[in-house]
């Protein structure tokens, strides 16, 4: 069989990772990626060792190539905490990459649940997927903080050509406190509404947005503001003939609702709202190993990746020789997303081709009732079978040949 070829002048940015998500990665490439196809990567390494080495510039690299080639795929990546210092003895707590790597990008993510039969959503009423997009730049990602001690006062400064505001955040007269100086921009901001309004489009879905505007009347109004005059400036007549609904609301209302909802729209999510709803929807929707994500830039790259992190747990097993049942969905179709935008914008068909019928052997997989851990206790389905990490790609396999022969 002739392997696929790629163009080498336009290789995937291959970013690798931590933990049980890089022995994952590795088992992919060799059982269900090189074999079929002739895969030109450019490839980082992101692993903490390597980020530690290279003063975290390894990370900077890797997204300034992303911006360059247009495509990456990620795995995921430890952020350093102080347990991580010691166990890694590093020069520095390293900044979250996805955190650096989205701050040069900017952009949109974009996290969507794989649907299989017999997985059921947690809610009973949710029949179809939501799509959280979670805006990508600043807030407290990008925050300023510090600890602040009695007697202390703390002040927001503006400084410009016309002198200087000054407000009183707080006196810290008679305790010990905490500080933090957050901020966005309008140009990240609206290039974080055209994203959703084009998704929406594209997937001919209506769009949610919700902030606190009622407590926040600067900050998060600014984010309802700037939704409302690009919608209604662009999209609203594309939208009414589309048949899809823009619809803002508060927070705690837009929660409300999703749970009583049937899904089936695009939920866009200011960017802790986005980390914190999107595990709840992921979760919700089956397992964290079946949320993919992809944070698209305004200028047109597309980073690939998993929702979930590199299941340190599953890990330390892995490395006391215990057998692990880790769910590689997520992580595999970061892949055939990748590739299969690497086929579109480069008209390799046959890449394209690749990257479907792998996701429909992965699927398949699943819903003939073979499947990690996480799943069969989920899993509706009569006559089901757990199978461990690698197992699970070799079914795939089987499958997948199928499809190609
Ligand atoms: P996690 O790696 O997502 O895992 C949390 C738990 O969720 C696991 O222990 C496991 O539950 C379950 N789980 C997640 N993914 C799974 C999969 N593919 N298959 C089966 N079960 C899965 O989150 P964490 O433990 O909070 O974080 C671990 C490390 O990942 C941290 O160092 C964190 O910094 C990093 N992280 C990276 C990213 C990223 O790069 N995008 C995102 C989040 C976290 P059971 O143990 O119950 O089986
Ligand atoms: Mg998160």
């Amino acid at each position: 069989m002739q392997k696929i070829k790629m163009n080498p002048q336009k290789p995937l940015v291959e970013i690798d990772g931590d933990e049980m998500t890089r022995v994952i990665w590795k088992m992919i490439k060799d059982i269900l990626l090189t074999p079929y196809i002739e895969l030109e990567t450019e490839y980082y390494d992101l692993g903490l060792e390597k980020r530690d080495e290279t003063n975290d510039q390894i990370t900077v690299d890797s997204a300034n190539a992303t911006k360059k080639y247009g495509v990456a795929v990620k795995c995921a990546t430890i952020t350093p905490n102080a347990q991580r210092m010691e166990e890694y003895t590093l020069k520095e707590m390293w900044k979250s990459p996805n955190g650096t790597i989205r701050a040069i990008l900017d952009g949109t993510v974009f996290r969507a649940p794989i649907i299989v039969k017999g997985i059921e959503p947690l809610v009973p009423t949710w029949k179809k997927p939501i799509v959280i997009a979670r805006h990508a730049y600043g807030d407290i990602y990008k925050g300023v903080e510090d600890n602040v001690v009695k007697g202390e006062k703390a002040e927001l400064v503006i400084t410009g050509e016309n002198g200087e505001r000054r407000f009183l955040i707080h006196d810290f007269n008679n305790t010990d406190g905490i500080i933090q100086g957050v901020h966005n921009t309008a140009e990240s901001i609206a290039s974080f509404a055209h994203a959703c309004f084009r998704y929406a489009l594209d997937l001919k879905t209506d769009l949610w947005f919700a902030t606190k505007d009622t407590i926040s009347k600067k900050y998060h109004h600014t984010f309802k503001d700037i939704f409302e005059d690009i919608y209604n400036a662009e999209y609203d007549k594309k939208f009414k003939e589309a048949g899809i609904e823009y619809f803002y609301t508060l927070i705690d209302d837009a929660v409300a609702r999703v749970m009583r909802s049937d899904g089936g729209y695009l939920w866009a999510c200011m960017n802790y709202d986005g980390d914190v709803m999107s595990d709840m929807v992921a979760t919700a929707f089956g397992s964290l190993g079946m949320m993919t994500s992809v944070l698209v830039s305004p200028a047109g790259a597309y980073e690939y990746e998993a929702a979930h992190g590199t299941v340190t747990r599953h890990y330390y097993k892995h490395l006391k020789g215990e057998e692990t049942s880790t769910n590689s969905v997520a992580t595999l179709f970061a892949w055939t997303g990748a590739l299969n935008k690497r086929g579109e914008l480069d008209q390799n068909d046959e890449l394209c081709r690749f990257a479907k019928n792998l996701e429909k052997a992965a699927i398949e997989t699943i819903e003939s009732g073979i499947m990690t851990g996480d799943l069969v206790s989920l899993s509706t389905l009569p006559d089901k079978r757990k199978v461990n990490t690698g197992e699970f790609l070799l079914e795939v396999n089987a499958r997948l040949k199928k499809y190609i022969s």
